[in-house]
């Protein structure tokens, strides 16, 4: 029975748990390239690209800022219309990457007409939040980087897919995604702690040309590294155990079934909302991942999550100026649609308890 339905951290399976304990390695050694070689193809197999996906040793946040930092040296537009892209477009100013906003109102996606339009003023990259976590909207990501990639040939593309990839179906090399990055605590069902970026060859080149790209996230050291399977820093051994059987659970389920499960999640959760209270974001541009949902009843969030932690259930407030506004249900990972279904269930109880 899953017990976190929260955006991220999820539930881990306790074999994939178990799997962090194996003895540790040395970073330099052959059994730690064997273990970064045997995951790399099936890394890229789940997040559906060719191109080469580095590992970090950080959250998802630390590619948001490496994905700027190698490949803007003059101005990038940031799209923003939630809490974490408006994260993104503090992470450009805080690296002293100039960075426009491109802004909808919290609720609302980006549409490919805005993008191609704000894209023709001339930038080194967009970048675009997949699915906002704050707010529950999934933006219509293959319109939109097809719109950007006619509009401004020569713009690249940066997705944050923190809260999607490996739920979501996501086509970063048909789409002409450039970066494609998220952390492992939430579709992959990881433990916090990794995070991976599906680099396209259109960046490393840009990165070339970029100076003070930092270090730490640098990709052209990561790519030095990857080709003899290591990493420039220690990595997180016990994570990349964890990854590499969690690899195998992910691919033995199926890529189709296992975005057809979160699609089911997401309409069982989405239709109770609409029945009881309502759903934040747009029709049909909801999240398949998480659901905000707005709190019409004035519901004392507090409250509720206490009577759901009697129950072993957890579920999130509100994001920022969301908090006490809506409240958020996170149906990924290794959450099944049974599982959606009980916890609604245990929040029925809530709403109809006497008094
Ligand atoms: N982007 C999105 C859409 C997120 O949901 C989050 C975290 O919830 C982040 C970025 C930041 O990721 P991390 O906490 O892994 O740094």
């Amino acid at each position: 029975m899953a017990h976190l339905f929260v955006p991220g951290p999820t539930d881990v399976a306790p074999e994939i748990l178990a799997a962090q304990t194996h003895p540790m390695i040395g970073h330099r050694s052959q059994a730690c390239a064997d273990l970064f070689g045997r995951i790399q193809p099936r890394l890229r197999q789940v997040l559906q690209t060719g191109h080469r996906v580095f590992i970090t040793a950080s959250s998802g946040s630390g590619l948001q800022e490496a994905a700027l930092r190698n490949t803007v040296a003059r101005r990038a537009l940031v799209c923003v219309g939630g809490a974490f892209s408006e994260r993104w477009h503090e992470i450009a100013l805080a690296n002293g990457v100039s960075a426009d906003r491109l802004e909808v109102a919290w609720g609302e996606p980006h549409t490919p007409e805005q993008v191609a339009e704000a894209v023709r003023r001339g930038y080194d990259a967009v970048a675009i939040v997949h699915n906002e976590t704050s707010t529950g909207v999934e933006n219509p990501l293959a319109a939109i980087t097809e719109a950007a990639r006619a509009a401004a040939p020569n713009t690249l593309i940066l997705v944050d897919a923190v809260s999607s990839a490996a739920a979501v179906d996501i086509r970063p090399d048909a789409w002409g995604v450039d970066v494609l990055l998220t952390s492992s605590q939430k579709g992959f069902a990881l433990p916090p702690g990794l995070a991976f970026a599906a680099v396209s060859d259109r960046a490393l080149d840009r990165a070339a040309s970029v100076p003070h790209r930092g270090w730490y996230f640098d990709f052209l050291l990561l790519e030095k590294y990857l080709q003899q399977n290591n990493t420039p820093a220690t990595p997180a051994i016990s994570l990349l155990y964890a990854l590499d059987a969690q690899l195998d659970r992910i691919l033995a389920e199926g890529l189709p079934a296992r975005f057809a499960r979160h699609e089911r999640m997401a309409a069982v959760a989405q239709a109770w909302a609409e029945e009881r209270f309502a759903v934040f974001a747009r029709a049909g541009f909801r999240s398949k991942t998480v659901t905000t949902i707005v709190n019409t009843r004035g519901l004392d969030i507090a409250a509720l999550s206490s009577h759901l932690a009697r129950a072993g259930m957890a579920i999130a407030n509100g994001y920022g100026p969301l908090k006490g506004k809506t409240f958020r249900i996170g149906h990924m990972g290794e959450i099944t649609p049974d599982d959606v279904a009980a916890l609604l269930a245990e929040i029925d109880r809530f709403l109809d308890r006497p008094g």
